[in-house]
Protein backbone atom coordinates (compact mmCIF):
# COMPACT_ATOMS: atom_id res chain seq x y z
CA UNK A 1 0.00 0.00 0.00
CA UNK A 2 1.46 3.41 -0.88
CA UNK A 3 1.87 5.91 1.73
CA UNK A 4 -1.19 8.54 1.56
CA UNK A 5 -3.35 11.44 3.57
CA UNK A 6 -6.98 11.24 4.25
CA UNK A 7 -8.66 14.62 5.01
CA UNK A 8 -12.12 15.35 3.75
CA UNK A 9 -13.68 17.58 5.87
CA UNK A 10 -17.04 18.14 3.79
CA UNK A 11 -20.85 17.42 6.30
CA UNK A 12 -22.37 14.73 3.57
CA UNK A 13 -26.22 15.26 4.97
CA UNK A 14 -27.78 11.87 3.17
CA UNK A 15 -31.23 10.98 3.10
CA UNK A 16 -35.16 11.82 2.42
CA UNK A 17 -36.00 15.44 3.95
CA UNK A 18 -32.74 16.33 4.84
CA UNK A 19 -33.32 19.87 3.19
CA UNK A 20 -35.12 20.82 6.12
CA UNK A 21 -31.64 21.34 7.90
CA UNK A 22 -30.35 23.75 5.24
CA UNK A 23 -30.63 27.00 7.27
CA UNK A 24 -29.22 25.12 10.29
CA UNK A 25 -25.79 24.58 7.99
CA UNK A 26 -25.37 28.25 6.26
CA UNK A 27 -23.73 30.30 8.62
CA UNK A 28 -26.31 32.73 10.25
CA UNK A 29 -26.28 36.01 9.13
CA UNK A 30 -24.60 34.84 5.69
CA UNK A 31 -25.15 36.90 2.20
CA UNK A 32 -26.04 33.81 -0.18
CA UNK A 33 -25.44 33.64 -3.79
CA UNK A 34 -27.95 30.75 -4.78
CA UNK A 35 -26.19 29.03 -7.82
CA UNK A 36 -28.04 26.78 -10.48
CA UNK A 37 -28.36 25.41 -14.10
CA UNK A 38 -30.54 26.08 -16.80
CA UNK A 39 -33.64 25.70 -14.65
CA UNK A 40 -34.70 22.57 -13.77
CA UNK A 41 -35.01 23.24 -10.55
CA UNK A 42 -38.23 25.63 -11.25
CA UNK A 43 -40.14 22.75 -12.87
CA UNK A 44 -38.94 19.68 -10.09
CA UNK A 45 -40.02 21.49 -6.75
CA UNK A 46 -36.28 22.06 -5.25
CA UNK A 47 -36.17 25.81 -6.07
CA UNK A 48 -39.00 25.82 -4.06
CA UNK A 49 -37.23 23.81 -0.83
CA UNK A 50 -34.53 25.36 -0.95
CA UNK A 51 -36.13 29.20 -0.80
CA UNK A 52 -38.49 27.71 2.44
CA UNK A 53 -35.92 26.79 4.14
CA UNK A 54 -33.70 29.99 3.86
CA UNK A 55 -36.11 31.81 5.22
CA UNK A 56 -34.74 34.69 6.43
CA UNK A 57 -31.42 34.85 4.48
CA UNK A 58 -30.64 37.36 2.31
CA UNK A 59 -30.11 35.69 -1.57
CA UNK A 60 -28.92 36.93 -4.68
CA UNK A 61 -30.08 33.93 -7.20
CA UNK A 62 -27.50 33.57 -10.32
CA UNK A 63 -29.02 30.52 -12.92
CA UNK A 64 -27.69 29.61 -16.18
CA UNK A 65 -24.62 27.82 -15.36
CA UNK A 66 -24.53 25.32 -18.57
CA UNK A 67 -23.80 21.69 -18.62
CA UNK A 68 -19.88 21.82 -18.56
CA UNK A 69 -19.36 25.01 -16.91
CA UNK A 70 -17.97 28.00 -18.86
CA UNK A 71 -15.33 30.27 -17.70
CA UNK A 72 -17.22 33.20 -19.45
CA UNK A 73 -20.43 32.11 -17.42
CA UNK A 74 -18.59 31.93 -14.42
CA UNK A 75 -16.68 34.62 -14.04
CA UNK A 76 -20.30 37.23 -14.18
CA UNK A 77 -21.05 35.21 -11.16
CA UNK A 78 -17.59 36.30 -9.82
CA UNK A 79 -18.46 40.29 -10.51
CA UNK A 80 -21.68 39.55 -8.67
CA UNK A 81 -20.24 38.66 -5.76
CA UNK A 82 -17.59 40.84 -5.49
CA UNK A 83 -20.22 43.94 -6.02
CA UNK A 84 -22.81 42.64 -3.97
CA UNK A 85 -20.21 41.52 -0.78
CA UNK A 86 -21.85 37.70 -0.93
CA UNK A 87 -19.96 35.91 2.01
CA UNK A 88 -21.45 32.25 0.78
CA UNK A 89 -22.47 30.59 -2.19
CA UNK A 90 -24.84 27.94 -2.15
CA UNK A 91 -24.58 25.34 -5.14
CA UNK A 92 -28.00 23.47 -6.27
CA UNK A 93 -27.14 21.16 -9.40
CA UNK A 94 -25.45 18.21 -10.60
CA UNK A 95 -21.58 18.29 -11.08
CA UNK A 96 -21.80 21.15 -13.19
CA UNK A 97 -22.75 23.36 -10.71
CA UNK A 98 -21.19 22.35 -8.12
CA UNK A 99 -18.00 22.42 -10.49
CA UNK A 100 -18.96 25.69 -11.64
CA UNK A 101 -19.22 26.94 -7.54
CA UNK A 102 -15.97 25.79 -6.70
CA UNK A 103 -14.22 27.54 -9.60
CA UNK A 104 -16.53 31.35 -8.57
CA UNK A 105 -15.05 30.26 -4.87
CA UNK A 106 -11.63 30.15 -6.05
CA UNK A 107 -11.94 33.07 -8.42
CA UNK A 108 -13.35 35.75 -6.09
CA UNK A 109 -10.51 36.71 -4.02
CA UNK A 110 -7.89 35.21 -6.43
CA UNK A 111 -5.06 37.95 -6.89
CA UNK A 112 -4.04 37.93 -11.14
CA UNK A 113 -5.96 36.36 -13.52
CA UNK A 114 -8.46 33.93 -13.14
CA UNK A 115 -7.82 31.56 -15.84
CA UNK A 116 -4.60 30.56 -14.26
CA UNK A 117 -6.13 28.72 -12.21
CA UNK A 118 -7.47 26.29 -15.01
CA UNK A 119 -4.56 26.82 -17.18
CA UNK A 120 -1.47 26.48 -14.95
CA UNK A 121 -4.12 23.69 -13.36
CA UNK A 122 -2.89 25.88 -9.71
CA UNK A 123 -3.93 24.31 -6.40
CA UNK A 124 -6.48 26.71 -4.47
CA UNK A 125 -5.78 25.99 -0.89
CA UNK A 126 -6.80 29.28 1.01
CA UNK A 127 -8.78 32.03 0.21
CA UNK A 128 -11.90 30.37 -1.17
CA UNK A 129 -15.51 31.57 -0.38
CA UNK A 130 -17.12 29.14 1.22
CA UNK A 131 -19.73 27.24 -0.45
CA UNK A 132 -22.57 24.24 0.17
CA UNK A 133 -24.12 22.28 -2.36
CA UNK A 134 -27.89 20.69 -3.12
CA UNK A 135 -27.35 17.79 -5.10
CA UNK A 136 -30.21 17.21 -8.08
CA UNK A 137 -27.90 14.68 -9.91
CA UNK A 138 -25.54 11.23 -8.63
CA UNK A 139 -22.70 10.90 -10.89
CA UNK A 140 -19.72 13.11 -10.42
CA UNK A 141 -18.98 12.83 -6.59
CA UNK A 142 -18.56 16.29 -7.09
CA UNK A 143 -20.46 16.79 -3.34
CA UNK A 144 -17.53 15.55 -0.96
CA UNK A 145 -14.55 15.93 -3.12
CA UNK A 146 -12.19 18.92 -3.54
CA UNK A 147 -12.00 18.76 -7.95
CA UNK A 148 -13.84 20.68 -10.67
CA UNK A 149 -13.71 20.79 -14.80
CA UNK A 150 -14.43 23.72 -16.00
CA UNK A 151 -14.49 24.46 -20.17
CA UNK A 152 -13.00 27.87 -21.65
CA UNK A 153 -15.42 28.65 -24.20
CA UNK A 154 -12.96 31.09 -26.26
CA UNK A 155 -10.62 28.00 -26.47
CA UNK A 156 -12.40 25.31 -26.22
CA UNK A 157 -10.59 23.78 -23.55
CA UNK A 158 -11.98 21.43 -20.91
CA UNK A 159 -9.62 21.79 -17.63
CA UNK A 160 -9.56 20.33 -14.19
CA UNK A 161 -8.44 21.85 -11.03
CA UNK A 162 -8.89 21.66 -7.34
CA UNK A 163 -7.35 21.89 -3.85
CA UNK A 164 -7.79 21.12 -0.32
CA UNK A 165 -9.64 24.90 -0.24
CA UNK A 166 -12.65 23.05 -2.73
CA UNK A 167 -14.74 20.98 -0.50
CA UNK A 168 -17.88 22.00 0.00
CA UNK A 169 -18.37 22.64 4.03
CA UNK A 170 -21.97 20.99 3.34
CA UNK A 171 -23.71 18.81 0.96
CA UNK A 172 -27.34 17.59 1.18
CA UNK A 173 -27.73 14.52 -0.61
CA UNK A 174 -31.90 13.54 -1.28
CA UNK A 175 -31.92 10.51 -3.42
CA UNK A 176 -35.63 11.37 -4.15
CA UNK A 177 -34.29 14.35 -6.43
CA UNK A 178 -33.59 11.54 -9.02
CA UNK A 179 -37.19 11.24 -9.91
CA UNK A 180 -37.14 14.30 -12.50
CA UNK A 181 -33.82 13.20 -14.36
CA UNK A 182 -34.36 12.44 -18.00
CA UNK A 183 -33.03 8.94 -18.32
CA UNK A 184 -30.07 9.71 -20.08
CA UNK A 185 -29.00 11.67 -16.65
CA UNK A 186 -29.22 8.73 -14.85
CA UNK A 187 -27.30 6.42 -17.27
CA UNK A 188 -24.36 8.86 -17.34
CA UNK A 189 -25.09 8.97 -13.63
CA UNK A 190 -23.82 5.35 -13.62
CA UNK A 191 -21.30 5.32 -16.17
CA UNK A 192 -19.60 8.07 -14.68
CA UNK A 193 -19.28 6.60 -11.00
CA UNK A 194 -18.24 3.33 -12.75
CA UNK A 195 -15.85 5.19 -14.70
CA UNK A 196 -14.11 6.60 -11.87
CA UNK A 197 -14.41 3.78 -9.66
CA UNK A 198 -12.20 1.87 -12.99
CA UNK A 199 -10.10 5.19 -13.12
CA UNK A 200 -8.80 4.16 -9.54
CA UNK A 201 -8.93 0.21 -9.73
CA UNK A 202 -7.99 -0.67 -13.17
CA UNK A 203 -4.38 0.40 -12.96
CA UNK A 204 -1.39 -2.24 -12.03
CA UNK A 205 -1.78 -5.38 -9.16
CA UNK A 206 -1.08 -3.78 -5.49
CA UNK A 207 -1.42 -5.19 -2.13
CA UNK A 208 -4.29 -2.28 -0.90
CA UNK A 209 -6.69 -5.06 -0.56
CA UNK A 210 -9.46 -2.89 1.46
CA UNK A 211 -9.41 -0.37 -1.70
CA UNK A 212 -9.83 -3.19 -4.29
CA UNK A 213 -12.76 -4.24 -2.31
CA UNK A 214 -14.54 -1.05 -1.77
CA UNK A 215 -14.30 -0.43 -5.19
CA UNK A 216 -15.54 -3.64 -6.46
CA UNK A 217 -18.14 -3.12 -3.87
CA UNK A 218 -18.98 -0.09 -5.64
CA UNK A 219 -18.81 -1.56 -9.36
CA UNK A 220 -20.81 -4.67 -8.22
CA UNK A 221 -23.78 -2.19 -6.68
CA UNK A 222 -23.76 -0.39 -9.61
CA UNK A 223 -23.88 -3.10 -11.59
CA UNK A 224 -27.08 -4.51 -9.78
CA UNK A 225 -28.94 -1.02 -9.54
CA UNK A 226 -28.13 0.89 -12.28
CA UNK A 227 -29.76 -0.74 -15.38
CA UNK A 228 -32.85 -0.78 -13.02
CA UNK A 229 -32.67 2.85 -11.55
CA UNK A 230 -33.28 3.95 -14.97
CA UNK A 231 -36.59 2.42 -15.55
CA UNK A 232 -37.75 3.27 -11.63
CA UNK A 233 -36.11 6.15 -10.37
CA UNK A 234 -38.84 6.46 -7.64
CA UNK A 235 -37.81 3.40 -6.09
CA UNK A 236 -35.91 4.98 -2.60
CA UNK A 237 -33.50 1.30 -2.23
CA UNK A 238 -32.53 1.78 -6.10
CA UNK A 239 -32.25 5.85 -5.99
CA UNK A 240 -30.54 5.95 -2.57
CA UNK A 241 -27.77 3.04 -3.84
CA UNK A 242 -27.25 4.57 -7.35
CA UNK A 243 -26.71 8.23 -5.20
CA UNK A 244 -24.51 6.53 -2.50
CA UNK A 245 -22.19 4.88 -5.01
CA UNK A 246 -21.91 8.06 -7.02
CA UNK A 247 -20.60 9.98 -4.02
CA UNK A 248 -18.18 6.56 -2.83
CA UNK A 249 -16.65 6.20 -5.85
CA UNK A 250 -14.72 9.75 -6.04
CA UNK A 251 -14.81 11.15 -2.70
CA UNK A 252 -11.12 10.10 -2.24
CA UNK A 253 -11.76 6.99 0.19
CA UNK A 254 -10.99 4.75 -2.86
CA UNK A 255 -8.08 6.36 -4.10
CA UNK A 256 -5.68 6.17 -0.99
CA UNK A 257 -3.15 4.14 -0.56
CA UNK A 258 -3.31 3.17 -4.52
CA UNK A 259 -2.06 4.50 -8.20
CA UNK A 260 -4.66 6.13 -10.17
CA UNK A 261 -5.23 6.58 -13.77
CA UNK A 262 -7.15 9.17 -14.80
CA UNK A 263 -6.40 9.07 -18.75
CA UNK A 264 -9.90 8.04 -19.71
CA UNK A 265 -11.27 11.50 -18.02
CA UNK A 266 -8.12 13.31 -19.82
CA UNK A 267 -8.73 12.40 -23.24
CA UNK A 268 -12.63 11.82 -23.03
CA UNK A 269 -12.79 15.82 -21.80
CA UNK A 270 -11.39 16.60 -25.32
CA UNK A 271 -14.39 14.82 -26.64
CA UNK A 272 -16.60 17.42 -25.06
CA UNK A 273 -14.56 20.44 -25.37
CA UNK A 274 -14.54 19.56 -29.31
CA UNK A 275 -17.92 18.13 -29.82
CA UNK A 276 -20.61 18.42 -26.78
CA UNK A 277 -20.66 14.81 -26.21
CA UNK A 278 -21.88 14.05 -23.02
CA UNK A 279 -18.63 13.52 -20.44
CA UNK A 280 -20.42 9.77 -19.76
CA UNK A 281 -20.62 9.10 -22.82
CA UNK A 282 -17.09 10.47 -23.33
CA UNK A 283 -15.99 7.56 -20.96
CA UNK A 284 -17.61 5.00 -22.72
CA UNK A 285 -16.15 5.93 -25.84
CA UNK A 286 -12.87 5.66 -24.71
CA UNK A 287 -12.62 3.94 -21.61
CA UNK A 288 -12.46 0.11 -23.28
CA UNK A 289 -10.14 1.43 -26.02
CA UNK A 290 -7.89 2.41 -23.33
CA UNK A 291 -7.71 -0.96 -21.84
CA UNK A 292 -7.15 -2.60 -25.01
CA UNK A 293 -4.30 -0.64 -25.71
CA UNK A 294 -3.03 -0.57 -22.13
CA UNK A 295 -3.41 -4.19 -21.52
CA UNK A 296 0.15 -5.78 -20.93
CA UNK A 297 -0.18 -3.18 -17.58
CA UNK A 298 -3.39 -3.81 -16.91
CA UNK A 299 -4.24 -7.16 -17.16
CA UNK A 300 -3.47 -8.72 -13.58
CA UNK A 301 -6.89 -5.96 -12.53
CA UNK A 302 -8.67 -6.47 -15.30
CA UNK A 303 -8.61 -10.19 -14.63
CA UNK A 304 -9.29 -9.92 -11.21
CA UNK A 305 -11.86 -7.47 -12.04
CA UNK A 306 -13.50 -9.81 -14.40
CA UNK A 307 -13.75 -12.55 -12.06
CA UNK A 308 -15.22 -10.76 -9.24
CA UNK A 309 -17.42 -8.62 -11.03
CA UNK A 310 -18.73 -10.85 -13.90
CA UNK A 311 -17.49 -14.17 -12.57
CA UNK A 312 -15.44 -14.94 -15.51
CA UNK A 313 -13.50 -17.79 -16.49
CA UNK A 314 -10.29 -18.68 -18.53
CA UNK A 315 -6.41 -17.96 -18.37
CA UNK A 316 -5.68 -14.78 -17.01
CA UNK A 317 -5.67 -12.82 -20.71
CA UNK A 318 -8.80 -14.23 -21.20
CA UNK A 319 -10.67 -13.49 -18.42
CA UNK A 320 -9.14 -10.02 -18.85
CA UNK A 321 -9.93 -9.57 -22.63
CA UNK A 322 -13.48 -11.12 -21.79
CA UNK A 323 -13.78 -8.27 -18.88
CA UNK A 324 -13.34 -5.28 -21.76
CA UNK A 325 -16.26 -6.94 -23.53
CA UNK A 326 -18.70 -7.25 -20.34
CA UNK A 327 -17.62 -3.37 -19.53
CA UNK A 328 -18.38 -2.57 -22.93
CA UNK A 329 -21.80 -4.62 -22.65
CA UNK A 330 -22.90 -2.98 -19.41
CA UNK A 331 -22.20 0.38 -21.08
CA UNK A 332 -25.12 -0.88 -23.92
CA UNK A 333 -27.39 -1.94 -21.47
CA UNK A 334 -26.75 1.58 -19.61
CA UNK A 335 -27.65 3.18 -22.90
CA UNK A 336 -24.88 4.21 -24.09
CA UNK A 337 -22.97 4.28 -27.44
CA UNK A 338 -19.46 3.46 -27.49
CA UNK A 339 -17.73 4.79 -30.91
CA UNK A 340 -17.28 8.32 -31.61
CA UNK A 341 -19.04 7.78 -35.20
CA UNK A 342 -22.26 7.43 -33.11
CA UNK A 343 -22.38 10.94 -32.43
CA UNK A 344 -20.39 13.40 -34.60
CA UNK A 345 -19.49 13.39 -37.99
CA UNK A 346 -16.49 14.74 -39.30
CA UNK A 347 -14.33 12.79 -36.23
CA UNK A 348 -11.23 12.07 -38.50
CA UNK A 349 -8.75 14.53 -37.08
CA UNK A 350 -9.86 13.91 -33.55
CA UNK A 351 -6.97 11.71 -32.94
CA UNK A 352 -3.90 14.04 -33.89
CA UNK A 353 -6.06 17.03 -32.89
CA UNK A 354 -5.61 16.03 -29.19
CA UNK A 355 -2.09 14.34 -29.46
CA UNK A 356 -1.15 17.92 -30.64
CA UNK A 357 -2.79 19.71 -27.65
CA UNK A 358 -1.71 17.45 -25.24
CA UNK A 359 1.86 17.82 -26.96
CA UNK A 360 1.58 21.28 -26.40
CA UNK A 361 0.48 20.93 -22.44
CA UNK A 362 3.65 19.34 -21.91
CA UNK A 363 1.61 16.33 -21.30
CA UNK A 364 3.65 13.47 -22.81
CA UNK A 365 2.58 10.27 -20.23
CA UNK A 366 -0.70 10.06 -18.80
CA UNK A 367 -1.99 7.45 -16.80
CA UNK A 368 -1.11 5.26 -13.38
CA UNK A 369 2.93 5.01 -14.73
CA UNK A 370 2.94 7.41 -17.40
CA UNK A 371 3.07 5.04 -19.85
CA UNK A 372 0.24 6.08 -22.13
CA UNK A 373 2.17 8.45 -24.58
CA UNK A 374 1.17 10.56 -27.10
CA UNK A 375 1.58 7.65 -29.26
CA UNK A 376 -0.88 5.58 -27.47
CA UNK A 377 -3.34 7.70 -27.25
CA UNK A 378 -3.59 8.48 -30.86
CA UNK A 379 -4.03 4.82 -30.84
CA UNK A 380 -7.16 4.86 -28.30
CA UNK A 381 -8.62 7.71 -30.26
CA UNK A 382 -8.26 6.37 -33.34
CA UNK A 383 -9.75 2.90 -31.98
CA UNK A 384 -12.58 4.84 -30.85
CA UNK A 385 -13.90 6.57 -34.22
P1 LIG B 1 -24.81 18.29 -15.23
O1 LIG B 1 -24.08 18.80 -16.40
O2 LIG B 1 -24.64 18.95 -13.91
O3 LIG B 1 -26.37 18.27 -15.55
C1 LIG B 1 -26.86 17.68 -16.73
C2 LIG B 1 -28.31 18.05 -16.95
O4 LIG B 1 -29.13 17.46 -15.95
C3 LIG B 1 -28.57 19.54 -16.91
O5 LIG B 1 -29.33 19.87 -18.04
C4 LIG B 1 -29.38 19.74 -15.64
O6 LIG B 1 -30.35 20.75 -15.74
C5 LIG B 1 -30.10 18.42 -15.51
N1 LIG B 1 -30.51 18.10 -14.14
C6 LIG B 1 -29.74 18.09 -13.02
N2 LIG B 1 -30.47 17.68 -11.96
C7 LIG B 1 -31.73 17.46 -12.41
C8 LIG B 1 -32.92 16.99 -11.79
N3 LIG B 1 -32.96 16.62 -10.49
N4 LIG B 1 -34.03 16.87 -12.57
C9 LIG B 1 -34.00 17.19 -13.90
N5 LIG B 1 -32.89 17.59 -14.53
C10 LIG B 1 -31.77 17.74 -13.79
O7 LIG B 1 -24.47 16.72 -15.11
P2 LIG B 1 -23.39 15.96 -14.25
O8 LIG B 1 -23.22 14.67 -14.94
O9 LIG B 1 -23.75 15.95 -12.81
O10 LIG B 1 -22.07 16.84 -14.38
C11 LIG B 1 -21.22 16.75 -15.50
C12 LIG B 1 -20.04 17.68 -15.30
O11 LIG B 1 -19.29 17.31 -14.15
C13 LIG B 1 -19.07 17.63 -16.47
O12 LIG B 1 -18.57 18.92 -16.76
C14 LIG B 1 -17.98 16.73 -15.96
O13 LIG B 1 -16.73 16.94 -16.62
C15 LIG B 1 -17.91 17.12 -14.51
N6 LIG B 1 -17.29 16.12 -13.62
C16 LIG B 1 -16.78 16.57 -12.45
C17 LIG B 1 -16.17 15.69 -11.56
C18 LIG B 1 -15.61 16.19 -10.27
O14 LIG B 1 -15.05 15.42 -9.50
N7 LIG B 1 -15.72 17.45 -9.95
C19 LIG B 1 -16.10 14.34 -11.87
C20 LIG B 1 -16.64 13.90 -13.08
C21 LIG B 1 -17.25 14.80 -13.93
P3 LIG B 1 -30.17 22.22 -15.06
O15 LIG B 1 -29.00 22.83 -15.74
O16 LIG B 1 -31.44 22.86 -15.34
O17 LIG B 1 -29.91 21.97 -13.58
FE1 LIG C 1 -16.21 11.89 -14.43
Amino acid sequence: MLNFELYNPTNLIFGKGQMEKLSSLVPAGSKILLAYGGGSIFKNGIYDQVMTNLKGFEIVEFGGIEPNPHYETLMKAVEIIRAEKIDFILAVGGGSVIDGVKFISAAVHFEGNPMDILQKRLLIKENALPFGTVLTLPATGSEMNSGSVVTIKATEEKLAFGGSAMFPKFSICDPTVIVSLPKRQIQNGVVDAYTHVLEQYLTYPHNALLQDRFAEGILQTLVEVGPEVVENPADYTLASNFMWCCTMALNGLIQKGVPSDWATHMIGHELTALYGIDHARTLAIIGPNLYRVMFETKKGKLAQYGKRIFNLEGTEDEIAEKAIEATVAFFHKMGMQTKLSDYTEGYENTASFIVNRFDDRGWKGLGENQLVTLEKVKDIVEMSY
